[in-house]
């Protein structure tokens, strides 16, 4: 009996001796973010570990550890990065083997325990890779970040555009409305307005497309007030590209009074060097261009429907020349009548121009939202 006591103390001293020897591993915290996820290991004391990392594994050697049971489960977490976890025992040694959803930079550290925290902790980052690169890239270009919105007041110097009831020129409507609509494009973050014109002189169609082009515009929007005979005609309406071109008197007018073969730039030489792969890049980006102007188009539309009548209640195809800008989304607005008396007036109303500058802002933040 007393030998048995004397075996069992030293079992007791022994099992003792080495557990203090080890460290346990108390508890496994997990952060999860856009940029990284974080795994927190809580220790009673210091450890050695060591990290290996292949594609898409992380394996964690802890050496001389052992794990609480009511620690076990929290083991096993898994969010957008972490997918499986495998815990393999060999001896005193643990190893973890994160199984990840792709390559991750991993770093991690070893933090002693300080005012806010008792214990020991292992801290292993794994931080995104194509996050870093963008945050940096965007650090970089942030100047060229910036959405250059071309605002083209229609008409101008020579040509006064419709004529109302009252004699009102559609010129001078259209630049009222351009200038409130750069105003609050200025006032947003990464927007940037620039005008075709600011002021009341004639800008020709292809300039009007080059300073676009020059200015690497992402969207295009010119403005316009409409005009027809039926003095009851009323409402806005917004104008896209069509392929095969405008239908309307005003837009074949326009397409035969404009050489636009002239304001597609150095499409000729393009041709000259490979005729195929010319035909498929400019109908691509032609066709990826109408997508977005239709999107814009729907959205400017929306907002006007808010503030009054719509004379079509869905973007029209046409083939004005002014959105003939080669991939950069364009939408012509004829914002009302001019040539209904009742319009004419709310053109004139600088309340009534601001709501409508407005719309078509609120149409332009939805495009990009
Ligand atoms: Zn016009």
């Amino acid at each position: 009996m007393r030998q048995f006591i004397a075996l069992l103390i030293t079992l007791l001293y022994v099992n003792a001796s080495y557990a203090d020897n080890r460290a346990t591993l108390l508890d496994f915290r997990f952060a999860t973010s856009d940029k990284r996820t974080q795994i927190i290991i809580d220790l009673d004391k210091k450890i050695k570990y060591s990290i290996n990392t292949n594609v898409k594994k992380i394996h964690l050697n802890i050496q001389n550890v052992k794990l609480l049971s009511q620690t076990y489960d929290k083991i096993f977490y898994t969010d957008s990065r972490i997918k499986k976890t495998r815990i393999k025992r060999q001896k005193n040694t643990m190893n973890f083997v994160f199984s990840t959803a792709e390559k991750y930079k991993v770093n991690s550290y070893l933090l002693q325990p300080d005012d806010k925290y008792q214990h020991h902790r292992l801290v292993i980052n794994l931080n995104n890779i194509a996050t870093q690169q963008k945050t940096k890239k965007q650090k970089h270009n942030q100047p060229t970040q910036q959405k250059i919105i071309l605002i083209d007041a229609g008409h101008g110097g020579q040509d006064p555009g419709a004529i109302g009831y009252k004699h009102t020129q559609e010129k001078h409507i259209t630049l009222s409305i351009a200038k409130k609509l750069a105003k609050l494009i200025n006032r947003t973050e990464g927007m940037k307005a620039v005008l075709t014109r600011r002021g009341d002189y004639y800008v020709g169609l292809t300039k009007r497309i080059k300073i676009a082009q020059a200015n690497k515009a992402s969207v295009f929007i010119s403005i316009h007030a409409d005009a027809v005979p039926r003095r009851s005609a009323r409402g806005a309406s917004v104008y896209t590209l069509s392929e095969r071109g405008g239908s309307t008197k005003f837009s074949r007018q326009l397409e035969r009074s404009q050489n636009i073969e002239q304001s597609f730039g150095g499409r000729k030489n393009l041709i000259k060097n490979d005729q195929y792969l010319n035909k498929i890049l400019w109908n691509l980006s032609r066709k990826d261009r109408d997508i977005q102007s239709q999107k814009l188009g729907h959205k400017v539309l929306k907002q006007m429907s808010k503030i009054g009548y719509l004379h079509k209640k869905i973007p029209q195809k046409a083939g004005f020349v002014v959105l003939k800008t080669p991939a950069i989304p364009s939408v012509l607005i004829e914002t009302a009548f001019i040539s209904n008396p009742q319009e004419e007036e709310r053109l004139n109303n600088t309340k009534e121009q601001e709501k409508i500058a407005n719309a078509i802002y609120q149409g332009v933040l939805n495009y990009y939202r």
